[in-house]
């Protein structure tokens, strides 16, 4: 039986490139996106170019039901075996004092809610043993001072969330690993008002550029995979030296 993974913010960036990535190596795939249904619908042309089966599922992963829903779509494709928790959002960069309540709260909503909502799902449909990888962030132990600190601290929360849950479910075979991106070359910088992010910053990170969205797929899929076996509680840096 093939594996079934899904992946939130499956249709840009860091998603996208790990639901290419997985369905190169024999996963069949959901993926989850909140809006931008022309990326959704070329990721999803991409699976099915691989011979692998794909759905596309509009679910915003702060809601409850969208969620539960999201999973439920899934089951069409098997049972479930993996999890990608990636779909994230910055807030603009910027001095902490100037930081909005609704950014904040917005932030908290889809990188910390939403993880544990899909986390929750995941668990309980994983009868028989899985994988989890939660997409934190460099951020989460530089702390991102006059930037997001609010973000990097939910990161933060990631990496426990990471740890906790890989030892609670480790009794039922489920690996619950992560992986810290650096500056990755993907929308949020625009979204966030700096869109020459990866090339302004390269200066400061050791290998001397920004990483590519694929360069993290690569440390996804061998997270999942049965080369990490051993593997749990584990948070993977991709982040040039950052
Ligand atoms: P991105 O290019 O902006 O893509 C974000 C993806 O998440 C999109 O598919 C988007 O779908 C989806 N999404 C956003 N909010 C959602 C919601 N509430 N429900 C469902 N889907 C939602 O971002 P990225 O750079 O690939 O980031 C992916 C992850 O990596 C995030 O967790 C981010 O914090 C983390 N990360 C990124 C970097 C970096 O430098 N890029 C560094 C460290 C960590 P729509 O387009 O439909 O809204």
């Amino acid at each position: 039986m093939n594996p079934v993974t899904v992946i939130t913010g499956g249709s840009r960036g860091i998603g996208a490139a790990t639901a290419r990535r997985l369905a190169a190596a024999g996963h069949d795939i959901a993926i989850a996106y909140r809006r931008d249904h022309d990326a959704a619908q070329a990721v999803l042309a991409d699976i099915h170019a691989t011979g692998r089966r794909g759905i596309a599922v509009p679910a915003d992963t702060t809601d409850p039901d969208q969620v539960h829903r999201l999973f439920d779509t899934t089951a069409e494709l098997g049972p479930l075996t993996g999890l990608v928790n990636n779909a994230g959002i910055t807030s603009p960069i910027g001095a902490f004092t100037d930081l909005r309540a609704d950014d904040l709260r917005r932030v908290v909503d889809v990188n910390l809610i939403g993880y544990v909502l899909c986390a929750q799902q995941a668990a309980r449909r994983m009868t028989h043993g899985g994988a989890v990888v939660n997409v934190s962030s460099a951020a989460a132990t530089l702390g991102s001072p006059g930037e997001y600190i609010h973000y990097a601290a939910v990161k933060a929360a990631t990496d426990t969330l990471t740890v906790g849950l890989a030892k609670e479910l480790a009794p039922r075979g489920i690996r619950v690993n992560a992986v810290a991106p650096g500056i990755i070359r993907t929308d949020i910088h625009a979204l966030s008002g700096v869109p020459d992010r990866p090339h302004s910053a390269a200066g400061r990170i050791p290998l001397g550029r920004s990483g590519e969205p694929d360069e993290v797929a690569g440390a996804i899929a061998w997270l999942l995979s049965p080369d990490a076996s051993y593997t749990t509680g584990a948070v993977l840096r991709v982040a040039g030296g950052l």
